[in-house]
């Protein structure tokens, strides 16, 4: 407990700096002692339940109590097949879980945001995990808190606790109290805890507690777990999966009796008969039930999250990757998101002087840095007032610059104000030497509402600073911010040093330089400041107003090239790129024309948005406008609601603390890594680590083929289901006894299933997966004519490899085998080549390449190779019951199961050519 020490008895008691924090030996030390800062999580699914699962569905219960019958009945052949069968299956099965499920831990950790450390003198990103007592945590607005701690510094600093107190109203926190040693924990002003979130100012945090021991690790039992939930589509798989269970079982169930008293074989017993018909019972049901459908969703979800992570999207939540594939708009910030964030100061104007900088094109940093304190350094040096917009730019800003490990010089923080600090130190100087000679005092952070920021700063007597004479009180506000609400807050401006009166021809004035400047796609902040009355009321309505308008910075941001070409794939995927920002509509509009939007219905701005009262008008409206510019977070939150009402399927990207809500409402919510906070990332389902437009275009078409590779997957099943089941169901109605034994049934299902199933999931995908418009979210499983595909190609599978059997078979032989192996190898073998046909729904298998899937080639091949051996050795045609067949009558095998390869391959060049 450190709510009852002073700051200075907090940081000795922990001994450490606020100002250079741990030093790394230290770190280290401490993470052996007080280990990871991580609650210890209740409820993880171990791979022994993982494992045991794959033993407890209800067939391969039927399948055991199956085994254990043969044993009793002395026919151990057919237990051990079945006990071996049963055990592969559960292998491959627990591999294919075991994996997809690491696979998500390792994103999960992924997806924790990191903390901002000073450690060895330096801010750094730490990963919440890695923090030890002792630690110096920076907070600001959005950040989540990683660990308790107690508050060094607090500017305007509020956090909400509901986690731990209930209480949903932030709690205004100050660092200077040292409070009582029985203070309740509601009320421990001083400190900061666990799993709570800053959602307005500023703060400082020395760790006190890591881990289990903090207040959220004494009751992190509570908190609940993370419990799996079942995707749509694997909630409409399961029920599928139910009614084709409950159609096969009716089957089979009349396939018993019917085959216990209508087929008596020659010497054979009647509980000889109830056994096998038992048996062959029992497998097919085993073959013909879909129940691994919704196991291989996850894994094909795992898989495609996975794909995502190397093209820098991290996905949050699994049933994300499914509905990222049906995505019909994406409504995406301009700054950072489409174009470069890498904000330069390009224009300067202060009083009637403007300042171009056209170093911008120069092409080294040493270049850029140099010739703009040579050429302009002089100049603003020379006009207070530019001088004090330099500097006042710098000093109301919150980024700093670094050097990265390459040498270069890199900003830390907010690109738009790093930009400003880069100006003041090739134009004046260091923020740093700014920062000592003008101290900050107080501030009024920025918020996107406002959009705009305040600071106060201490000025000393006899500052030779050029622009001193202008700053003639102790201290001085500075606030910088979007020019429309700051000009509102000014009355009067600087020109030529003196102080005039704002009047509307200088509003006009003002304007007009703004709007030139804007419609050249450039960022505009204006600055403004006023003497400093210290009165101790440092809200922002008292601080932001009667401003004297100083002057302006234009900005740069060059457009992302690949976000062009994001958007116009969006434009063939029937997907509607909408532009919301920020940022001044003729801004907004310069770089929207830049990358292709759809500016023809015009831009809106938020306050268009606050006239429009009636859902009705609103949905007109956003239906058309695909720019909304200097909007707020609660706008997006109803272009969000409306857009939902027209049942488009929104991907929304946010970066700031407002834009929880809005996120958590779209149907994908995107969060920016490296600009979000803490709390965007929460709220989302993916995380972009690049901040990039065309990585949520990426994400998209990735989704888009994972729900393709699915459909595959599940038309490959049902269609070998249907093949096996018609088999056996027809083969009595024509006179001919069953066609494939119990074991023969398990092997197919076993073989075809497993390794080529899993290859479809890694498909590349169909060319046109972004040349068409988004298919439903809610579309039913066997919808465009999937389900007639499987009947046909089912119905196929079984007329051919019954065809092969009656050809060998003759009603009064007493062997059956070779006709049966016949039948068992045909089946087989079409099932490879429907695998390898389905690859593709509209290409043929010459046009994607056999190789272009090596896992599928491997799983065919295998699976070949094994049918061979299970005719082939004796000792598996003694469990099998299988004969050798003639090398001309395995040719013959091949080219009847060869059929239904090509029937699929000519029925796709028949519907592209309807198609045309
Ligand atoms: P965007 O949607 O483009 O990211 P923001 O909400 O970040 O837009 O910014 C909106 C406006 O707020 C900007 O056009 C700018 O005028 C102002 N602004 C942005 N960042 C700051 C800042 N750090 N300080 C003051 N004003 C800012
Ligand atoms: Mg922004």
């Amino acid at each position: 407990m450190s709510h009852d020490l002073s700051i200075e008895d907090t940081l000795s008691k922990f001994t450490v700096s606020q100002q250079s924090g741990l030093p790394a030996d230290e770190v280290r030390r401490r993470q052996r002692k007080y280990g990871s800062n991580e609650l210890v999580e209740h409820g993880g699914k171990s791979p022994w339940k993982t494992l045991l699962e794959q033993f407890s569905g209800t067939l391969v219960i039927v399948l055991l109590v199956a085994a254990v019958v043969s044993l009793f009945m002395h026919e151990w052949k057919d237990a051990v097949v079945i006990l071996f069968i049963v055990i592969l299956n559960a292998i491959i099965g627990f591999r294919q879980e075991y994996n997809a499920e690491r696979a998500m831990a390792a994103l999960q950790t992924l997806a924790r945001p990191a903390a901002h450390v000073r450690r060895d003198g330096h801010v750094g990103e730490v990963p919440g995990f890695e923090l030890v007592p002792g630690d110096i945590v920076l907070l600001e607005a959005g950040s989540l808190i990683p660990a308790d701690g107690r508050l060094v510094e607090a500017a305007n600093l509020r956090i909400q606790e509901a986690t731990l107190t209930g209480e949903s109203q932030a709690v205004e926190k100050k660092a200077t109290t040292t409070l009582a040693p029985e203070t309740a924990l509601a009320d421990r002003v001083n400190m900061a805890f666990m799993g709570s979130s800053v959602v307005y100012g500023r703060g400082v945090l020395v760790v006190t507690a890591t881990g289990m021991s903090t207040e959220l690790g004494k009751i992190a039992d509570m908190i609940q777990t993370v419990d799996q939930e079942q995707t749509p589509l694997q909630r409409r798989l399961d029920t599928l999966g139910r009614q084709l269970a409950m159609i096969v079982l009716a089957i089979v169930v009349i396939l018993f009796f019917t085959g216990l008293f209508f087929f008596s074989q020659e010497g054979q017993t009647f509980a000889e008969r109830a056994r096998v018909m038992f048996l062959t019972a029992v497998s097919m049901a085993v073959a013909a039930v879909p129940e691994g459908l919704p196991a291989v969703v996850t894994i094909a979800l795992a898989i495609g999250a996975q794909r995502m992570l190397g093209r820098n999207a991290i996905i949050r939540n699994l049933p994300a990757v499914e509905t990222l594939g049906s995505v019909s708009t994406i409504c995406s910030d301009k700054t950072g998101t489409l174009t470069k964030n890498q904000m330069t100061v390009a224009v300067l104007s202060a009083g009637d002087q403007r300042i171009d900088d056209a170093h911008l094109a120069a092409s080294s940093e040493q270049e850029q840095s140099a010739g703009r304190r040579t050429e302009l350094g002089s100049q603003i040096d020379a006009d207070p007032s530019f001088a004090l917009l330099v500097a006042g730019g710098a000093l109301c800003s919150d980024a700093s610059l670094d050097r990265s490990k390459t040498g270069e010089r890199i900003v830390i923080g907010d690109p738009t104000e790093g930009s400003l600090v880069m100006a003041s130190a090739d134009f004046l100087c260091s923020k740093e030497e700014l920062e000592s000679r003008f101290p900050r005092i107080a501030e009024a952070p920025f918020d996107s509402e406002r959009k705009r920021m305040t600071t106060v700063h201490q000025v000393h007597d006899g500052e030779p600073m050029s622009f001193a004479p202008l700053l003639s009180q102790p201290s001085v506000v500075i606030t910088k911010g979007a020019i429309e609400g700051l000009l509102d807050c000014c009355t009067s401006y600087v020109l030529g040093g003196a102080e005039r009166d704002l009047d509307d021809v200088r509003i006009a004035q003002i304007k007009a330089q703004h709007d030139e400047l804007a419609e050249h796609g450039m960022r505009i902040l204006g600055l403004a400041y006023k003497p400093y009355a210290a009165n101790g009321d440092t809200s922002p309505e008292s601080l932001e107003r009667d401003l004297i308008f100083l002057g302006l910075f234009g900005l740069v941001d060059p457009p992302r090239s690949e976000a062009r070409d994001a958007v116009e794939m969006c434009a063939a995927a029937g997907i509607r790129p909408v532009m919301i920002t920020g940022d001044h509509p003729l801004t907004a509009k310069s770089i929207a024309t830049q990358l292709l939007f759809d500016v023809s219905a015009g831009v809106l701005t938020g306050n268009d948005l606050e006239r429009i009262e009636s859902d009705a008008e609103l949905d007109e409206v956003s239906k058309r406008v695909s720019v909304f510019a200097r909007v707020s977070p609660s706008h997006k939150l109803r272009l969000v609601s409306s857009l939902q009402r027209q049942n488009q399927i929104i991907a929304m990207t946010g970066d700031g603390v407002n834009d929880a809500p809005a996120l958590k409402r779209a149907d994908i919510g995107v969060a920016m890594g490296i600009t979000g906070a803490d709390v965007a990332k929460e709220a989302s389902d993916m995380v972009l680590r690049d901040d990039n437009f065309a990585t949520i275009v990426f994400a998209v078409r990735e989704g888009r083929i994972i729900y393709d590779n699915i459909r595959k997957f599940i038309k490959y099943t049902l269609t070998s289901n249907t093949g096996e089941l018609l088999v056996m169901i027809v083969a009595p109605l024509i006179g001919m006894p069953l066609p494939l034994s119990p074991l023969q049934i398990l092997w197919i299902n076993l073989v075809t299933d497993g390794l080529p199933g899993l290859a479809l999931a890694m498909e590349p995908g169909e060319p046109d997966t972004m040349s068409r418009p988004p298919h439903p979210r809610d579309e039913q499983v066997l919808s465009r004519g999937l389900g007639w595909e499987v009947i046909w190609i089912g119905g196929l599978m079984a007329i051919t490899s019954l065809a092969a059997g009656y050809f060998y078979w003759s009603p009064d032989a007493s062997d059956h085998r070779y006709w049966r192996t016949m039948v068992f190898t045909v089946l087989t073998f079409s099932q490879m080549g429907n695998a390898l046909a389905i690859r593709s729904a509209q290409q043929t298998l010459w046009k994607i390449g056999i190789f272009s899937n090596w896992l599928m080639l491997v799983a065919v091949s295998t699976t070949f190779i094994l049918q061979i051996g299970v005719i082939y050795i004796p000792v598996f045609q003694d469990l099998f019951q299988t004969v050798a067949l003639a090398p001309r009558d395995l040719a013959i095998a091949l080219a009847i199961s060869s059929l239904v390869f090509l029937a699929v391959e000519t029925n796709k060049l028949l519907t592209r050519a309807a198609d045309r």
